[in-house]
Parts: C-alpha cells; sequence; structure tokens
C-alpha cells in the first residue's frame, strides 16, 4: 500500500493543487469571457442608441483587440471613464487599467484555487476527524471502535494500525477475562473437592477422638480411613498445583535435550511394580536408537507418567499395554494403547478437561482427580505438541506428537 507513490498523501496533495490551479484558471477565464460578453451586449446597445466617440472609440478599441482587451472593457465599467476622456484608437489599454486587471485577475485566481483547493481536500479533513474521534473512543476504553478504511494512502495506514491496536486491546483484555473466569471456575471446582475428602477425615477423626467406646480395631480403621484420604488429598493439591503453573504460565521451563527412547524406558522402569500389581504386560517398540526433542525433561515425563498410570489403572483388564515410538517428517510420535475399559464416545471430547472423569470412574476404586489429562494436555501443548485420544473395539489409544530437536538449537 504505502510502496505507491500514486496512492500516497503527498501525491495526492501536489494532484489536487494542480486540479484546483487548473479548475482555477478555466473558471477564471470563464468569468472574464462571460464579462466581456455582457459588456459587448450592453457597448453595442449603447452604440445604436447613441453614438457617443468615446463609445466608437472603445468600440473599435475591443474589436480591433484580442480578449485581453476585452477584459479592460469590464473594467471601465468599474473605473467610470468620463466622456471626454481621451481613448486611443488603436484600442489599448491604459497602464492603469492594465495594473488593475491582473491584481484582480491574481486575487480572483487566488480565491477560486484556494477555494477548489478547500474542496478537494475536504475528504482528508473528514478522514482525519474520523480518525480523531476513533483514537478518542478507543482511549476512553471503547474498544470495538473501528475507523473505516478508505483510500490506499498514509492515512488509511494510521486507520489500520488503529483498528489492529483496538482489536489486540480487545482479545488480550477478552483473554484476561476468561483467564480470571477459569481460575473463578477452578477455585470453586477445588473448593468442592477438597471438601469430600476433608469433612470424612474430620469425621473419622472426631470418631476417633470422641468416642470412648471404639475398639482398637475400629480406632485402627478409621485412622487409616483418614490417612488415605489425606493422601488423596495430597495428591489432589499437588497436581492442582501442577495444573495451574502449567496452564497459567506460572512455570519457567529448562529446556534441554531430552532422549525419548530413554525417556520411556525409565518410566517403564518406574511402572514396572504397578504392572506386575495388576497382572499387565509392557511392550515398547521403536526402530529409533535415539529420538532427541528440547523439553524440560522433568515435565514431560510427568506428562507420559499421567499417561502410563491412566493406562495402567483403566487397562487392568486388558493384559497388555504397548508402546510405540515412530518418527516422520520432523516430528516423533507416541502411541500408548491400553486394552480394557473403554472411554464411551461422548466422553471423549471432554476427558483432557480438568475434573472431568467418566461416569463410573470417580466411584469407583481408581479414585483419581480428573486433572492427570488435563494436567498431560498443558505440558504438551507448552512443548508446541499435541495429543489425541480414540477408544474403540482397537483398545484406548492416546497419541502425542512432538517436535525433533532441530539443528544448532
Ligand atoms: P487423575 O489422573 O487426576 O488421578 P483420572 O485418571 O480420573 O484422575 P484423568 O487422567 O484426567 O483423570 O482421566 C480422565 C478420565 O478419562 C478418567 O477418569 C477415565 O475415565 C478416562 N481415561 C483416561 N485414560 C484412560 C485410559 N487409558 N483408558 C480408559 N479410560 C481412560
Ligand atoms: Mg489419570
Amino acid at each position: 500500500m504505502k510502496d505507491s507513490i500514486f496512492k500516497s498523501f503527498r501525491f495526492e496533495v501536489v494532484l489536487y493543487s494542480l486540479l484546483s490551479l487548473i479548475y482555477a484558471l478555466l473558471s477564471e477565464a470563464a468569468l472574464f469571457f462571460g464579462i466581456y460578453i455582457i459588456y459587448n451586449i450592453i457597448n453595442r446597445n449603447d452604440v445604436e442608441m447613441n453614438q457617443t466617440p468615446i463609445g466608437d472609440a472603445i468600440n473599435n478599441g475591443i474589436n480591433a483587440s484580442n480578449s485581453a482587451n476585452i477584459s479592460n472593457s469590464g473594467f471601465s465599467d468599474n473605473v467610470n471613464i468620463p466622456n471626454n476622456v481621451n481613448v486611443p484608437d488603436s484600442g489599448a489599454l491604459s497602464n492603469e487599467a492594465v495594473t488593475i486587471l491582473v491584481i484582480l485577475g491574481v486575487v480572483i485566481g487566488i480565491v477560486l484555487f484556494t477555494v477548489y483547493l478547500l474542496l478537494l481536500t475536504k475528504k482528508f479533513v473528514t478522514y482525519l476527524e474520523e480518525i480523531s474521534q476513533g483514537i478518542t473512543q478507543i482511549a476512553s476504553g471503547n474498544f470495538h471502535t473501528r475507523v473505516s478504511i478508505k483510500n490506499e494512502d498514509e492515512f488509511t495506514i494510521i486507520a489500520t494500525k488503529l483498528n489492529k491496536m483496538a482489536e489486540d486491546i480487545n482479545v488480550l483484555i477478552e483473554n484476561n477475562q476468561k483467564n480470571e473466569n477459569t481460575k473463578n471456575e477452578l477455585i470453586t471446582s477445588v473448593a468442592h473437592d477438597l471438601r469430600t475428602p476433608l469433612t470424612s477425615i474430620i469425621g473419622y477423626l472426631d470418631l476417633v477422638s470422641k468416642d470412648g467406646e471404639l475398639t482398637q480395631e475400629m480406632k485402627h480403621k478409621y485412622i487409616e480411613i483418614a490417612y488415605n484420604k489425606s493422601m488423596r488429598l495430597e495428591k489432589l493439591i499437588e497436581d492442582l498445583f501442577a495444573y495451574t503453573k502449567v496452564t497459567f504460565g506460572e512455570v519457567t521451563m529448562e529446556f534441554t535435550d531430552i532422549n525419548l527412547v530413554k525417556l520411556i524406558d525409565q518410566l517403564l522402569d518406574e511402572f514396572y511394580p504397578s504392572f506386575q500389581e495388576y497382572g499387565l504386560d509392557s511392550e515398547f517398540s521403536t526402530n529409533l536408537s535415539t529420538a532427541v526433542v528440547r523439553a524440560d525433561g522433568a515435565m514431560l515425563a510427568r506428562a507420559f507418567a499421567n499417561l502410563m498410570s491412566n493406562a495402567i489403572k483403566y487397562g487392568k483388564d486388558g493384559k497388555l499395554v504397548k508402546i510405540k515410538l515412530t518418527k516422520s517428517h520432523g516430528k516423533f510420535t507416541f502411541v500408548l494403547t491400553n486394552y480394557g475399559t473403554l472411554i464411551p464416545e461422548e466422553d471423549l471430547p471432554y476427558i483432557f478437561d480438568r475434573f472431568y472423569r467418566v461416569e463410573g470412574s470417580r466411584s469407583s476404586e481408581t479414585g483419581g482427580t480428573g486433572l492427570g489429562l488435563a494436567i498431560a494436555k498443558s505440558i504438551i501443548l507448552a512443548h508446541g505438541g499435541n495429543i489425541t485420544a480414540k477408544s474403540d473395539f482397537e483398545g484406548t489409544v492416546f497419541e502425542v506428537v512432538l517436535d525433533e530437536k532441530k539443528e544448532g538449537k
């Protein structure tokens, strides 16, 4: 837009100045020509009526002269040439008359030029006023204001940038509002999820401390329940910290080179006791010896661990958990498959939402917080990757795609 000199404000000003000059000259010529015609008609009538010597002289002069000295005839009306004035036979104008004619011509020319220039450049002033009003509106907090985009000159650039600025501020405010709402929703659900185990902990501890008739065995049982509930509370708080930190960008990631092959091997070792406990087999297949990504090792390990613990928790009836790591077009794909309990189709779109648990899971002995997948997703997204899930007769499959480490980074 700004590259074209022909569309620039400077060019338009020069163009309109030239146009104003041409219009002024044409208008002036038309004006003087009109006066000449009128004078001629009046003068011819005078000559016919009273053949005065001065009339003859002027007529002779006019008839013999060109359009320039015709103008003088108009002038003669203004300066009141007395009857006894000596008008030259040739029809030439006196010096005084020429001077006055020139001054009159220049003054009329300047006035006409100014009027035309003001009329032609009026659109700039109107547009500037519109931009100025837009700025006032935006400054007063009305970020939905938009200045209309006209022409393609420098003012258009200002208007476009102004609109962009208003739009950016608007998006920023909306995002802040959204974040604020998310935090409020989070506080509400957290308060709810914290209260439930806390109420039972208080209840059981109250029983133990106040009921003197409780047997030692019962006391032990209630304390154990309270302890388990406290453990659950601790996990919830820990998960919440992890989730809010990653989601609201309150954690600084320390990116290093992470070899996914090694990371998966370590996770499988770490989860070995759980696999044993649930009688599950694990199978890791890859044709890659190394798979290096830029990542925060602890974070990425946490995301994969959440997926792995789900695969064990919800796939314990499936007997086998499969992991596959492949590479294609500079991206690594990690695929984790477990069998057993499927995720119903209607729940699939929501399983990455915080606190979302498939109906039945919440009350079942798997008793999680519903934050595991939300945390995993936040972490993967923070690494510029992607995570998806599907669940059908081929099993429940979680797929994570991460960019390969680029050379020189
Ligand atoms: P948390 O992980 O916070 O302890 P959670 O496991 O219930 O609790 P998510 O990990 O977010 O929460 O999982 C959400 C829901 O998705 C689970 O409740 C479960 O119903 C379903 N789900 C997740 N992973 C699997 C899987 N591998 N197989 C079957 N269902 C799954
Ligand atoms: Mg989980």
